[in-house]
């Protein structure tokens, strides 16, 4: 099983450079391997591998110098995570791979390995850049794999170290419509369980959207190129970083308590086309919470032994009463409670979502029938 373990480091002002030419330089391979993988395809109906990317290597190395100064399997791994990008794009259909930018908040680049990890002395020693100050705050005794490098745009340095146990996953518990846990995830409140339980968004958390909105505000009056504009940007970015870390630290602990709680987790899996047109704050910071949560949730359950279970977005969770199966279609997004018009039962809107989505996520697999659920699961247009 693989583990991934993440620690500060402190590397000197001359070590900065060296490791800032390595992020540059993995990613201008990934941006030249990713053209050329584009201009062979179209010109030659060719698909580069890996290995023919690599090939290329020492040729770029002539035209471009300076790369001859970086660890050279750290530009080998830059192709492995292109060719990486392109077989999730066919395999799993997620987008097309995207050239890399300069501006992307967080610059990583790989060191796959001949790197070495001094506990007792709290240094981690990089091929070509040397010995880095790094606080290990938890030690490991497993196999190391690669290692990945990276710096937020506030000039904080991490290293990420891969390691493996040898030992496999462990295989899911069983589960049963007692140990399973629907949630529903929603602006009002953060989440809401099948259990009634009702998640709500951190109070810090919107607090820090209003300071957000300020700081940007303030960055848009600086004058380009102005000094007094560099350090708006800085103020923001830290804002920034430290919600990162504020909705990070949430969304461990519920992903964490929730999949310790139950034996399988049922969720409606995310509209990621309709997330992309939205442009509201407070909105387009829960859909990429949503998504976090969701990839926590997964990957938890599988290291762990627990299921996750995963609807589709045309089941009506939000309009069908659980109870009877009966379909109200003319719910709308502003009703938060109703009243079931067949069987009289009183519902709360985003409860009886979630029991409806570990519902149909245990009808997926057999576990349970619903009354009337066959009937009421056709299609149909959801103004959500
Ligand atoms: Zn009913």
């Amino acid at each position: 099983m693989l583990q991934a373990y993440k620690y500060r480091m402190y590397p000197t002002q001359t070590q900065i450079p060296l490791l800032m030419r390595h992020i540059h330089a993995c990613r201008f391979v990934y941006n030249h391997s990713l053209e050329q993988k584009i201009r062979a395809y179209e010109q030659e109906g060719k698909k580069l591998s890996c290995f023919d990317l690599n090939d290329r290597l020492p040729a770029l190395k002539e035209e471009h110098p300076w790369l001859k100064e970086v660890n050279s399997q750290s530009l080998q791994s830059a192709n492995k995570n292109l060719d990486n990008a392109f077989t999730r794009f066919f395999r799993e259909k997620k987008g097309f791979p995207r050239f890399k930018s300069k501006k992307n908040p967080v610059q990583s680049f790989q060191v796959p390995q001949h790197y070495t990890v001094d506990f007792g002395q709290g240094r981690i020693k990089l091929p070509k850049i040397g010995e880095i100050k790094t606080v290990f705050h938890r030690i490991f005794s497993e196999k190391m794999k690669y290692a990945t490098v990276s710096v937020t745009s506030t000039g904080k340095w991490f290293v990420s170290i891969l390691v493996d146990d040898g030992q496999p996953e462990p295989d899911p518990s069983p589960f049963c419509l007692d140990t399973t846990l629907g949630i529903d995830v929603g602006l009002t409140d953060f989440a809401t369980l099948s259990t009634g339980e009702k998640i709500e968004n951190p109070r810090y958390l919107k607090n820090s959207l209003q300071r957000l909105k300020v700081l940007q505000q303030r960055v848009s009056r600086k004058v380009k190129g102005s000094k007094n504009r560099q350090k708006a940007i800085q103020r923001l970015a830290r804002c920034h970083e430290k919600i990162a870390n504020q909705r990070n630290d949430f969304l461990h602990n519920l992903s964490f308590r929730i999949m310790s709680e139950n034996q399988a987790i049922a969720v409606e899996s995310l509209n990621v086309a309709g997330m992309q047109k939205n442009h509201c704050l407070a909105q387009s910071i829960g859909d990429a919470s949503w998504s976090t949560f969701f990839t926590m949730l997964e990957y938890k359950c599988r290291t762990y032994g627990k299921t996750l279970l995963a609807i589709g977005r045309f089941d009506p969770s939000s309009k069908i009463c659980h109870q009877c199966g009966h379909l109200k279609r003319d719910l709308t997004l502003s009703d938060r409670e109703w009243v079931c018009p067949d069987c009289g039962a009183h519902h709360d809107r985003d409860i009886n979502a979630a029991i409806n989505i570990k519902k149909f996520a245990l009808q997926d697999q057999n576990l349970v029938g619903v009354a009337g659920a066959e009937r009421a699961r056709e299609p149909v247009d959801l103004p959500r």
